[in-house]
């Protein structure tokens, strides 16, 4: 069997060596990427020396090490190309997704719906992982579900009521650092606010409002003397007050405390070297806490009133890379935790949750990867007619089920809502000659006649480019080639009925 294997980096090499240690002989792995000292504690086809090379080429010749006899091709190019056409899709008898965003994971599954191939798709976080097998008529296929944005917090649990650490790194990046050096966007705050506001918490919202417009009386001055005392005033003594005085807040949990920063410098221990790693992977003292906040808007203040003072837009955002950002953040997500009572935790655990990073575990992916190749036995043994849903089973590794580590998903059907893997998919055969009004031809012939059997009025795009619609029927007459439309390409043709 012919396989493409999209993607050579934490999954793609496990499964590559896997690949070819079991019996596949005719692979084609193809990455964008070059090798990165990073990859090299997990990506264990890749050594040192390999650094800056490009991960495809050095995959096949590590992985050519374990089975000489196989053939592999590598290519380093981008899966979004034009040349990777739905003619380069249908050499291969089996797709597998070894990516890590989810853009090139719906290309993908898009490519497979159009060549009729199936895809085995895979990804991992941390000690979970999943695999599953995507099938054109058989299974949903990768984009059937809409998955959900990010987790979001109800904004008055950030702002008046937190009970997680998260809380209050989410408080402390999200809320905080943009009100005090960041770009404002008032209306889209308070219409924001406005969708929580109930009968109930009419004060509390009331005094949010009064809050924020509290803290952009701080932003004139960011590089005065006192400038962190000023803020340190205002959101762990005026704030804190003002809102632990709402006893309707304080009936069922313990009133915030507000904090003096003199008492918390009283502690004993002398504080830690922030360039240390202790500094950066232990707990900070509460004293230590102070410190970084006090530094961090030192710094922060002078850089934002130097750059406002070159640029009237001039913002500044978090990134867990800047070393300021991410004191402030952790600094003053240890102090409201001290507020409210919250455990606190690591500069390290803070770069991490602020930064949303996911640690990449090796053994996971290896254990996915030996997942894919058993779901690829089992789909090349079986002739298309007698697929089952066995046959096309997933499974997902879940961490806290010691008993059962390694689950199979249920298999479902497709959703029928999903325009993807309910379209028709059609072969068009153009030259220089080709119009517009032959695509649509095509497409409102009767499927009886070779066509697509589309009614309604007709919309043309190529990957979002709108190139056709009623609007602007002059394009009918114009060919595809004079419209940059290249054979290979996919044209996306929606209808319209009308509803009388
Ligand atoms: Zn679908």
């Amino acid at each position: 069997a012919r396989i493409l294997l999209v993607g050579a980096g934490g999954i793609g090499c496990e499964l590559l060596k896997n690949l070819v240690l079991s019996g596949f002989d005719r692979i084609t792995v193809l990455d964008l990427d070059s090798i990165d000292v990073s990859n090299l504690n997990r990506q264990f086809l890749f050594r040192k020396e390999h650094v800056k090379q490009a991960k495809a080429v050095v995959a096949r010749r590590s992985a050519l090490q374990f089975n000489p006899a196989v053939t592999i091709d590598a290519v380093q190019a981008d899966i979004f190309d034009r040349r990777y056409d739905l003619a380069f899709f249908r050499q291969f008898d089996l797709v597998l997704n070894a990516l890590d965003n989810a853009a090139a994971r719906s290309h993908v599954n898009l490519m497979c719906l159009a060549a009729d191939r199936p895809l085995i798709e895979s990804g991992t976080a941390g000690y979970m992982g999943q695999m599953s097998v995507h099938w054109r008529g058989h299974t949903p296929c990768y984009d059937c579900d809409v998955r959900t944005a990010q987790k979001t917090f109800p904004i008055c649990t950030i702002r008046s009521t937190p009970t997680l650490p998260i809380h209050c790194i989410v408080w402390a990046k999200s809320f905080l650092l943009p009100q005090l050096f960041g770009i404002i966007d008032d209306a889209a705050d308070d219409a924001a606010l406005q969708t929580e506001a109930t009968a109930d918490n009419q004060d509390e919202v009331q005094r949010l409002r009064a809050e924020t417009a509290a803290m952009h009386a701080l932003r004139r001055d960011t590089d005065v003397p006192d400038f962190p005392d000023r803020v340190w005033r205002k959101i762990f003594v005026a704030d804190v007050a003002a809102l632990g005085a709402l006893d309707s807040l304080w009936k069922d949990r313990a009133p915030p405390r507000v904090l003096d920063a003199d008492a918390l410098l009283a502690d004993a221990a002398a504080p830690r070297d922030p360039a240390s790693l202790a500094w950066n992977n232990q707990v900070w003292t509460p004293a230590e806490a102070v410190l970084a906040f006090r530094t961090s808007l030192r710094r922060l203040g002078a850089r934002y009133a130097q750059g406002r003072a070159a640029a009237a837009d001039f913002a500044i955002e978090f990134d867990k890379d800047d070393e300021d950002t991410l004191d402030f953040v952790a600094a003053c997500a240890y102090l409201r935790s001290l507020v409210y009572g919250i455990p606190v935790q690591s500069r390290f655990k803070v770069k991490e949750d602020a930064g949303n990073i996911i640690p990449a575990i090796a053994t996971t992916n290896a254990v996915v990867a030996g997942l894919i190749v058993l779901a690829a036995f089992r789909l090349l043994a079986t002739p298309r007619d007698a697929v089952t849903r066995e046959t096309t089973k997933g499974a997902f590794i879940l961490h806290n089920n010691p008993a059962r580590a390694i689950q199979s998903s249920r298999a479902i059907p497709p959703n029928p809502a999903c325009v993807l893997c309910h379209s028709a998919y059609a072969t068009l055969a153009m030259d220089a000659a080709t119009t517009f009004r032959d695509v649509v031809a095509v497409c409102q012939r009767p499927r009886a006649q070779h066509g697509v059997g589309l009614r309604g009025t007709l919309e043309i795009e190529e990957a979002g480019r709108l190139l056709y619609d009623v609007d602007f029927d002059d394009a009918l007459d114009k060919t595809l080639v004079e419209m940059n439309v290249a054979p290979g390409q996919m044209l996306a043709v929606t209808n319209v009925i009308d509803e009388d």
